[in-house]
């Protein structure tokens, strides 16, 4: 979004620059040149033939005022304003090709057919010092009625006249119009004008040009919409390739997270099936085994054991006494099964032991083993020696038969052993002739 919105910033403030580029270009002061104002030209005379014939002569040069009257037969006879436009070095002129217009106020009275307006142009080139005329000539022809008013001519108006290519007999590029040195500017008139007066008042003279050409303001905007949208593509792409990374970053970060939670888990779930004060399976990671035995429908024997006088250990000996006999009796009889026995705390100080194919009779003698081992366990305490018994209950539960009726039926076993005195084993009768398990 944020995006989106800088986006959009960038379009805008572009659309408003160029707007006002191109409103600068039409407002901003033009170049200028004015030839007739006082002291912009300090070179310029008046011209005639060399015979004199056409006698010229300043009304009032202040205000550029001039006369021509033709005496001479010859069918050229200039008679004209000539501003010279070079300086010390009359070899290199001044740069009017960056000017686009000549605006000019000149009044004329006479008879000619037209006034002759020229700039000559030195090519160093082909141009020669000693003869003014090799100097590019550049010309349009005016009629009196055309320049009644203030007159706008454009530069590229002038020509180069035949004649003056014909004359100079130049390869064809030299003959192109080219004003970047000028170096004079002339009006005349060139006709044949035997006899006759003609009077010029230049009342001003001024070039324009704009200080920077409109292809260049265009060529600018442009350039400068493709930086831009270069950047923005750019920055977009850049901005796509950081959320990319950081989105690549958070799915590393969550992967490893999810790694660490099943870890955890698989932790807890063992944690929930572990007795934590004996370190051996809790009563629901045995009830999990029982469910796997039944599906499975592998027979099994099941032992109950039952500290005797487990109540009196705790109030003889206290209760963390009563907790280092649980852990012992548990270390004891864990360390006297097979690894396929399955054995855990039942609840209390009762434990239970799972022998997966195992004859009642092979399940009784393992208990009568356990029963001798509880017996001869010596736990020290605080006040003395604890003497320690179990009773058992041992229990058939036969393939495919009721986990929990066998479970019953090693309880009441058990309850038959302490019935009968404590530290014994006794067997349920119920099943005890029926075919072993699958073993
Ligand atoms: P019996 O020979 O008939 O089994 O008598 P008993 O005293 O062993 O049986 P009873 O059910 O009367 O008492 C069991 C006692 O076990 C009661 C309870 O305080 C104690 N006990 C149960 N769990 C724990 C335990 O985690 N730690 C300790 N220290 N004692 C426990
Ligand atoms: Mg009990
Ligand atoms: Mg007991």
């Amino acid at each position: 979004m944020r995006h989106d919105l800088s986006n959009t910033h960038l379009l805008i403030g572009g659309i408003v620059l160029t707007l006002a580029v191109l409103a600068g270009q039409e407002l901003l002061p033009t170049r200028k040149l004015e030839l007739t104002a006082p002291g912009a030209v300090s070179n310029l005379f008046l011209q005639t033939s060399s015979d004199n014939q056409a006698a010229v002569q300043w009304i009032d040069a202040e205000h550029f005022r001039w006369k021509c009257h033709y005496t001479g037969f010859d069918k050229y006879q200039p008679c004209g304003l000539t501003f010279i436009l070079s300086g010390d070095d009359p070899a290199r002129g001044r740069d009017l090709g960056r000017f686009d217009t000549l605006e000019m106020d000149l009044r004329y009275k006479g008879p000619s057919s037209y006034i002759r307006l020229s700039i000559r142009n030195f090519d160093p080139r082909f141009s020669k010092l000693e003869d003014a005329n090799s100097a590019r000539m550049h010309s349009v022809n005016l009629r009196p009625r055309d320049i009644e008013k203030p007159v706008s001519i454009e530069l590229s108006e002038l020509t180069v006249p035949e004649w003056w290519i014909q004359q100079f007999n130049l390869s064809r590029e030299y003959n192109r119009p080219g004003l970047q040195n000028a170096t004079a500017l002339t009006i005349d008139l060139p006709s044949d004008l035997t006899g006759q007066v003609h009077e010029l008042e230049l009342r001003s003279l001024v070039l324009n040009g704009e200080w920077i050409s409109r292809d260049r303001v265009y060529l600018a905007i442009l350039c400068g919409w493709l930086l831009g949208a270069t950047l923005m593509v750019t920055r977009g792409w850049s901005q796509l390739r950081q959320s990319h990374n950081r989105q690549q970053r958070e799915i590393d970060a969550l992967t490893v997270r999810t790694s660490q939670l099943r870890i955890e888990q698989e932790k807890l779930r063992r944690l929930a099936t572990i007795d934590e004060l004996t370190g051996v399976l809790n009563r629901r990671g045995l009830e999990q085994s029982l469910e796997d035995f039944e599906a499975a429908a592998q027979g099994m024997t099941l032992v109950i054991l039952d500290i005797d006088h487990f109540k009196h250990v705790n109030d003889r000996h206290g209760h963390d006494c009563g907790d280092e006999v649980l852990r012992r009796i548990a270390a004891v009889v864990a360390g006297n099964l097979r690894a396929s026995d399955v054995f855990g705390r039942w609840g209390g100080e009762e434990f239970l032991i799972a022998c997966q194919g195992t004859r009642i009779r092979d399940a009784a003698r393992l208990a009568e083993k356990l029963r001798e081992r509880v017996q001869q366990s010596n736990i020290d305490s605080a006040g003395g020696r604890v003497a320690v018994t179990a009773s058992f209950g041992v229990a058939l539960a036969p393939p495919g038969g009721s986990t929990a009726d066998a479970l019953k039926r090693a309880d009441a076993a058990l309850y038959r052993a302490k019935d009968a005195g404590r530290n014994r084993v006794e067997m349920d009768r119920t099943l005890q002739s029926e075919a072993p398990t699958t073993v």
